[in-house]
């Protein structure tokens, strides 16, 4: 079983169907004594939980922080569209953030909130068991693949402690600067091959560099991160 916090909730959720474990982290969440708990809402995340990808984000911005939901404002506007462009809707898939709530006037978390939110993220994956987790941005990148540089392995495919991640540029970026947008939208464009497999997955330990795919092995380790 995953990481919950607490003896406790791990007892309980055995037996538990998928949403009534999420229901339970995100319980336990609410009143756990965590960084920004008593500056921000809980932003738990939200979608179909037996979606094939997960969207991973940073952290609630002021819009998520109002509304309990991630990706709501400015940047989740764009996201809601790109997801479309490929015919999916935001209801096909799963979103949530490393850390679960807002930090002060929009800065990048801590790596120590990256921390304490951690145990319950790796739970969140667990429950879910998407095929795919879409990191959006270097924060959620670096999350997962510590040794990873967003400029040149955003849009490759890589196999971290037995999960297919799919580095994406973050929307607020793209926002911002329209070749991060050019390469955001033709990375979105692969996603549905990603799903079904097309680009063929090599263990993090290989060190060969797979001919006619977009997957990157490396030498280094990869996250330390215990996920399941
Ligand atoms: N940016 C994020 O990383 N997450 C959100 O939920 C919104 C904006």
């Amino acid at each position: 079983m995953g990481q919950f916090a607490s003896y406790d909730t791990r007892v309980r959720i055995l037996g538990m169907g998928k949403q009534e474990k999420l229901d339970a982290l995100k319980k336990e969440l609410e009143t756990a004594n965590l960084p920004l708990k008593n500056s921000a809402n809980l932003v738990f995340g939200e979608g179909n939980i037996d979606c094939a990808v997960m969207f991973i984000g940073e952290a609630p911005g002021f819009n998520e922080d109002m509304q309990k939901r991630p990706f709501v404002g400015r940047a989740g506007q764009l996201l809601d569209e790109l997801i479309e462009n490929v015919g999916w809707k935001r209801s096909d898939i799963y979103i949530t953030n490393i850390v679960k709530r807002r930090p002060p006037d929009n800065r990048d978390p801590l790596p120590e909130e990256i921390a304490s939110y951690k145990p319950y993220l790796a739970s969140q994956i667990e429950i879910i068991n998407p095929k795919i987790i879409a990191t959006l941005g270097r924060f959620a990148m670096s999350y997962f693949l510590p040794f990873a540089k967003i400029s040149q392995d955003h849009g490759k495919v890589f196999l971290s402690e037995g999960r297919i991640i799919f580095p994406l540029y973050h929307p607020a970026a793209a926002l911002r600067a329209t070749a991060v947008m050019d390469d955001l939208r033709a990375d979105f464009k692969k996603l549905p091959d990603v799903v079904v497999g097309k680009f063929p997955v090599k263990t993090a330990q290989s060190e060969s560099k797979i001919e006619n795919s977009a997957i990157l092995t490396k030498k280094e380790k990869p996250s330390q991160i215990k996920l399941f």
